[in-house]
């Protein structure tokens, strides 16, 4: 196998991520077109519970679209792989249950260059689902920005319009979410969780040693 050919067939791992209205599935579907340009043997998924706009094709708020593979599980998706598939690309990855991890793992090794598009943080700005740990293994991570509703600054915090529902995943749209800047995002966690928090700071405070030079 030539130097060139070996290259080419090494795995990777992207994540396009950010808050809602971010454009994260026009990025992803912005690196497929490139792919299919390229003439690359690409496969595209998404979680079956996100059927927002269609059941099998990825589409963006902008109304671009590529045709896409509803899978139940991250299982579900090594199922479906073809052996001359080169890229896997994966929308609103952050539905997914944690086998995502393995999965985007074996595949990398496999030598795919898989891209992953999802939420990094829900409307509470906690984490979201397999989120943290894909970002960490990730070769290349790039954070997409939306725009505040409020003030127009950069956004990368999701605000949920109605408190009824706490529930992490709420599938919605305009009618429930809007982006926002720290500032505007007027989520606040409860005040036992911030007095718990100003009280391991003294703690911490209270047992720090001077460090020698
Ligand atoms: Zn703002």
């Amino acid at each position: 196998m030539s130097p060139y050919l070996a290259s080419f067939m090494t795995g990777s791992v992207e994540v396009v991520c950010g808050p809602m209205f971010s454009g994260k599935t026009e990025e992803l579907i912005r690196r497929v077109r490139r792919a299919q340009i390229a003439k690359q043997k690409i496969q595209i998924f998404k979680p079956a519970l996100d059927d927002r706009y269609h059941e099998t094709k990825v589409v963006s708020h902008s109304s671009q679209s590529v045709a896409a593979t509803p899978v139940n599980s991250a299982v579900d998706i090594l199922k479906r792989i073809y052996d001359s598939t080169r890229i896997v690309a994966i929308d609103e990855v952050q539905f997914f249950d944690e086998n995502i991890i393995k999965v985007v793992n074996k595949l990398s090794r496999r030598g795919v260059r898989v891209i992953l598009a999802g939420l990094d943080q829900d409307y509470k700005g906690e984490p979201f689902g397999p989120m943290p740990h894909l970002m960490a293994i990730a070769d290349d991570v790039t954070k997409v920005k939306a725009v505040c509703t409020s003030c127009g600054a950069p956004a990368s915090k999701t605000h949920r319009k109605s408190t009824d529902n706490s529930d992490q995943v709420l599938v919605g749209e305009a009618d429930l979410y809007e982006a926002r800047c720290t500032a505007h995002w007027d989520y606040q966690p409860d005040d036992e969780d911030l007095l718990a928090f100003s009280t391991n700071i003294e703690a911490q405070e209270g047992s720090m040693t001077e460090v020698q030079i």
